[in-house]
């Protein structure tokens, strides 16, 4: 199409006012150009330098290149807008750690190997390093200069939203920033481990201990490993490696435990149980495997015990708790505690202890019930009350009322049982021998 006086005059304008930084203005006149004259190479070309819109200045660029797909210009600037779509930003023409230039299209510093641009974990657009937020999607990023730890965050990441590949590449760039860093070692081989590539744990794990080697942690995770791996004897090794060096994690020494009952070695186990526990008393698995272990060597009466203290701690809707009944239940297999522990019980301990008082009253007042005088009915009150107390810390430990009084273990261990059992004896001999003494 020919160039009419108007179109060259408008061109003139648009141009100017462009070059002069009047966008506004060169905007109208290159787009009153292109409704004259639509494939006017100059006026698609400069408007596409006047517009913001990131779209309408493809378009713009596109046009160009089908008018003419040699003009150097609008390639150029094309080439620009993808390296933007791919956030290379054009502006970042140093490294932001060590300050040495980069080219526009770089993923790494070619000086130091700092990474330039990330991926966003939550929106995926690619992102300068230097920002702590996603400028698309405001996802929490971190800040690069954290190193080590910026990355396991960014993997972390990747890996609650299954971008595994990115997952991967980035575990590595943690390991890189900090290779001697004892957490970061381990915090890399944890998330080799969720990513299920064990080879890249266990050698993580290995590279770690040739580094450290009297860190117990790597030691105890390739036994879990290991152990998962029905490599029964290698993990057995680790842990015990794992404990020596540190005997003090109930984990650890739970987790050796559990390889010795599965081999039989209950006495082993039972030495590792009983220390977790001194360190840990609240540890329901702990007591759990501990019952398991008392009740194999045939020590019942402590099986018992440990087996409550587990569903107790591990609460009543749990795994532990639910196994550990189930247990108890073949333990005591004809009497729940509800019966052995119930009121009906105390009464009847009781009253078995009152019996010959009974009836040494009775035989006081000559088989005649209602001669029995109110000293002697007093004297019996008194020696009901000790063999009620005498019945709770010899026989029902764990009635309601002793359960109300000293918790879910009721009169348990030497002292309680001395401080309950003691004035229970001696109210019910004091009452006993006034009887006897026909007061
Ligand atoms: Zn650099
Ligand atoms: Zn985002």
């Amino acid at each position: 199409m020919q160039d009419t006086p108007q179109v060259t005059e408008l061109l003139k304008r648009g141009i100017a006012a462009a070059k002069a930084g009047r966008k506004e203005e060169a905007r109208q006149a290159l787009l009153q150009v292109i409704e004259l004259d639509e494939r006017n190479e100059q006026a698609w070309l400069w408007l596409s330098g006047v517009i913001d819109s990131v779209e309408d200045r493809r378009v713009c660029l596109d046009n160009v290149l089908a008018i003419n797909p040699d003009n150097p210009y609008a390639q150029q600037g094309l080439r620009h807008l993808d390296r933007q779509a791919a956030a290379v930003p054009a502006s970042a023409e140093s490294c932001p750690r060590c300050k040495s230039p980069v080219p526009s299209s770089g993923k790494t510093c070619p000086n130091c190997g700092q990474v330039l641009i990330v991926a966003c974990p939550s929106c995926g657009a690619y992102v300068e390093v230097e920002h702590v937020v996603c400028p698309d999607c405001g996802q929490f990023l971190g800040d690069f200069r954290d190193g080590a730890h910026y990355y396991l965050v960014l993997a972390q990441a990747y890996l609650d939203k299954q971008q595994f590949a990115l997952a991967q590449e980035t575990i590595a760039l943690a390991e890189a920033e900090a290779p001697d860093d004892p957490q970061v070692l381990q915090a890399v081989a944890a998330l080799h481990e969720k990513m299920s590539h064990t080879d890249m744990a266990v050698a993580t794990y290995r590279r770690a201990i040739e580094r450290y080697p009297e860190q117990s942690i790597y030691y105890a995770r390739l036994g879990a490993i290991y152990r998962r791996r029905a490599m029964i004897e290698d993990a057995r090794a680790m842990y015990e490696q794992a404990v020596k060096l540190d005997s003090n994690t109930p984990t650890t020494l739970l987790e050796l435990a559990e390889l010795y009952v599965e081999d039989g070695l209950m006495e082993k186990a039972r030495g590792l149980l009983e220390r977790a526990i001194l360190i840990d008393p609240e540890y329901a698995k702990a007591h759990l495997l501990a019952s398991e272990v008392y009740r194999r060597l045939g020590e019942d009466r402590l099986a018992v015990k440990h087996y409550r203290r587990a569903a107790e701690l591990a609460g009543p809707e749990s795994v532990v708790s639910r196994q550990a009944y189930r247990e108890l239940a073949k333990l005591q297999p004809t009497l729940p505690e509800r019966h052995t522990q119930g009121w009906g019980e105390t009464l009847r301990r009781t009253s078995a202890l009152m019996l010959p008082q009974i009836l040494a009253a009775w035989v006081n007042a000559s088989l005649v019930p209602w001669e029995i005088s109110p000293a002697v009915l007093a004297a019996l009150v008194l020696a009901t009350t000790g063999a009620y107390l005498w019945a709770c810390a010899a026989d029902v430990p764990r009635n309601q009322a002793m359960r109300a009084l000293f918790g879910e273990t009721g009169v348990e261990g030497f002292w309680r049982k001395a401080l309950v059992g003691i004035p229970g004896v001696l109210l019910w001999s004091a009452g006993f021998g006034l009887i006897l003494g026909k007061i």
